[in-house]
């Protein structure tokens, strides 16, 4: 079950019919993203509209695509499930698990030596199950389903946050958690709130430095990182339909940073001609039979305000190159006024590092782009003053670029092509830095810059910019340099100024591979044995949670009252950790290691209110556990932003944690709280948020009534006696309350299974 053509055209037979009914029942012309949604309701043909931002809606994904960080857990999972195929074709893809330290053959040996346990178990689960795997060193999953998978008008759903990217293909693919991925897996219907609209217009036309990259990073600093929360951005305009596939993925991909649901761009010829380009003619032949289904009516485009939630209008003729950051993705600056904040704001001039590629751009025009900026340096004896590293998205681009001479040009400037694989995307870098404690800068080419994404190191000043712009800085070797206006000096004492980038969009002489990395699945897998060892510490075969007791919960102690900024990042690192995401019970020793206690203001120390001791968050947990005491974790505003993970959902429900209590959830892991059976629950005044103090016990008083719309009650039991009561919001709807009381959505499948 890997590139499915016949799959796509039973989409395309369907589309009409149920799109036409669609308008129908809504009564008015329906933009991209209905069409598709509506295309895709698991009932099938739409008997009724649905409200946008309201109501939950069961759909029928067309694929899955899952990284072998979350695949781990959500194969564990469908292994629960009892099913002999997956439903629908789906692929996993190695990426996350291969560390930059010298260069991409010996870190792919390295790799492959240190996670063979990890890597065989899910070439043989998806052997077994009909998956299509991919190998280490094949590519980063986004763009290796770019090339692949994804087809305009298709519904997808991925274990990793920037799944949106391929909305860069007209489709539209959605982040989601392990739970998820396997109740799809398992045939059943995905249910998500239908996302609101909002609408980017795109005029005018990129030129010069600026980039796709620009765009998204312009948006971002309109939107910001909540400001996409529950949306699908459909971008449209002229300027939408001047600009390649690749950068509308590059856009798409980044629609991650400001919270979207997904992000997406309508069918066009820049779209038909990189299908052609990728092998499948046959795709964008079909896709041009339905075309009129592939883009919004027009009478939406007409008028986009009538039919989209917010409209932002950009022109691109005027839109200057961006560099965003640090430490998060929406501190927008144009490049004319970054560095006068960079001296403002005491940022370390010097540039350590410049990494381009990633998931988010390493298309063969981001390169070429790039290159012919590093080309510059050679032709101009420029020297590189800082250092740069190059990782391409998958074999496909890397091999191609390598014979096209672009690696060679960056390897000339000092550059080191990294292994196809997310390394320091994901904080897998063994980085070289003389003093870790140093204030020091780089700049990426990637999407995120969350304080440790990177290199772990808390001094770090991360910025992101298009992979033309970093290789420029790169060169200089300094953040304040302004390529568009400032000159350089070279080897030879004379001053030399870069030229404006030059790419190249789609490969003249086409793609190439030797071996692209992928491994099909058996015909009959029902002999493939799974191995997992019961010594393991990468791989631990999962137990089901302990189902809703019946009663309200009382007698909570407060396991931590998190300040700010509390992203998965922070409920459940990467880095290191990454090695874990097979096995629950080590993965939780990273339980909220990140999140700052409101009261000390410190990470990862936490008062054990059984001894008065202060130590650490999994470690004071596991007391209240052994001591068979539940817990409460009190967050803030837009807890658990960042990516899909649901091990930021699973370890706090295995160690015993029974409740999430914030001022705003981040829609993922929302949704991934409730597929592992705990309750998220939202303040319904932020302002009580304050009274929550640190020797608090918490009882959640009217569970028995637990019902969609209503309200929970909270009563604090403070130390000095007195107590407090509040309301608390949550958006459980009817199924979601059951698997609540099952205690997991996977116990739910299990139990209707075996009714
Ligand atoms: Fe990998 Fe980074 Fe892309 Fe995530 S964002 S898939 S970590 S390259």
């Amino acid at each position: 079950m890997a590139f499915d053509f016949d799959m796509i055209q039973r989409v395309y037979d369907g589309f009409g019919e149920r799109v036409e009914a669609a308008r129908q029942v809504v009564g008015r012309p329906l933009t991209l993203s209905e069409k598709i949604l509506y295309a895709h309701l698991s009932a099938g043909i739409p008997q009724k509209a649905y409200n946008r931002g309201k109501d939950y809606v069961d759909f029928a994904p067309d694929r899955v695509a899952m990284q072998d960080a979350t695949a781990q857990m959500a194969l564990l999972q469908f292994m629960q499930a009892g099913r002999p195929q997956v439903a629908v074709p789906s692929t996993v893809h190695c990426d996350h698990l291969i560390q930059a330290e010298v260069g991409a053959v010996q870190d792919l040996e390295n790799a492959n030596n240190k996670n063979r346990e990890v890597y065989d178990f899910l070439s043989s689960i998806s052997d077994k199950y009909g998956i299509g795997f991919w190998k280490p060193g094949a590519g980063i999953i986004h763009q290796v389903v770019l090339e692949n998978y994804a087809f305009p008008g298709g519904l997808m759903i991925g274990t990793d946050s920037h799944t949106p990217n391929a909305g860069g293909l007209g489709m539209i693919a959605i982040g989601v958690g392990g739970a998820d991925a396997c109740d799809v897996m398992a045939g059943l219907p995905w249910e998500l709130k239908m996302p609101k609209l909002i609408g980017v217009k795109l005029t005018g036309k990129l030129s010069g430095w600026a980039s796709a990259k620009d765009i998204i990073l312009r948006v971002a600093g309109i939107l910001t990182v909540k400001g996409g929360t529950g949306c699908i951005v459909e971008y449209f305009g002229d300027g939408a339909d001047s600009l390649s596939a690749t950068g509308k993925a590059t856009i798409c991909n980044m629609g991650a940073e400001i919270g979207a649901t997904t992000s997406i761009f309508a069918f066009d010829e820049k779209m038909a001609d990189y299908l052609r380009t990728t092998d499948r003619a046959d795709v964008a032949e079909a896709a041009n039979a339905v075309r009129q289904y592939l883009r919004s009516d027009d009478e939406v485009y007409a008028d986009p305000a009538t039919y989209y939630d917010q409209v932002i209008e950009i022109n691109l003729s005027e839109l200057e190159p961006h560099v965003n950051g640090p430490y998060t993705p929406d501190l927008a600056w144009p490049l004319s006024k970054f560095a006068q904040a960079v001296k403002e704001n005491g940022w370390p001039e010097k540039l350590d590092v410049g990494l381009i590629g990633s998931c988010t751009n390493s298309s063969y025009e981001d390169l070429t782009r790039a290159a012919s900026v590093a080309q510059q340096a050679i032709s101009k004896n420029l020297k590189t003053h800082s250092e740069y590293t190059v990782t391409p998205g998958s074999e496909l681009v890397r091999y191609t670029t390598e014979r096209d001479g672009l690696l060679d040009t960056f390897e000339k400037i000092g550059g080191v092509v990294l292994a196809n694989a997310c390394g320091p995307c994901i904080g897998q870098w063994a980085r070289h830095i003389d003093d870790p404690n140093r204030k020091n800068s780089i700049i990426t080419s990637f999407n995120r810059n969350f304080a440790k994404r990177n290199d772990g190191l808390a001094n770090t000043h991360a910025f992101v910019a298009s992979p033309e712009l970093v290789t420029a800085m790169a060169i200089a070797g300094s953040l304040t340099f302004n390529p568009m206006t400032d000159k350089l000096t070279n080897e030879a004492g004379e001053e030399v100024m870069l030229d404006e980038p030059q790419g190249i969009e789609l490969p003249v002489n086409g793609f190439a591979v030797e071996d692209a990395g992928y491994q099909a699945p058996a015909e009959d897998g029902s002999g493939v044995q799974v191995v997992v060892s019961p010594t393991s510490d990468r791989l631990q075969l999962l137990e089901s949670f302990k189902a809703w007791e019946g009663t309200d919960l009382t007698g909570l102690k407060l396991l931590i009252k998190a300040k700010g900024k509390c992203t998965t990042d922070h409920i459940s690192m990467a880095g290191p950790w990454l090695k874990y995401r097979g096995h629950l019970d080590n993965i939780s020793n990273n339980m909220l290691i990140g999140a700052v206690n409101y009261y000390n203001e410190k990470t990862n120390t936490v008062k054990n209110q059984l001894t008065g001791e202060f130590g650490e968050v999994p470690a004071v947990q596991r007391a209240y556990k052994a001591a068979g005491i539940g817990s409460i974790v009190v967050g803030d505003e837009n807890y658990g932003e960042g990516s899909s993970r649901e091990h930021a959902a699973m370890e706090p429900r295995f160690l015993a944690v029974r409740a999430i209590l914030v001022k705003s959830f981040a829609r993922i892991h929302e949704t991934n709280l409730k597929k592992q059976g705990m309750l998220a629950l939202t303040f319904a005044d932020p302002d009580d948020y304050d009274d929550i103090r640190e020797d608090d016990t918490i009882d959640i008083l009217g569970l028995t009534e637990f019902t969609p719309n209503g309200q929970l009650t909270i009563r604090l039991n403070h130390a000095d006696g007195t107590t407090q009561e509040f309301q608390v919001n949550h958006t459980y709807n009817e199924t979601q309350i059951e698997w609540f009381k099952a205690g997991s959505a996977l116990n739910l499948i299990k139990q209707k299974q075996n009714a």
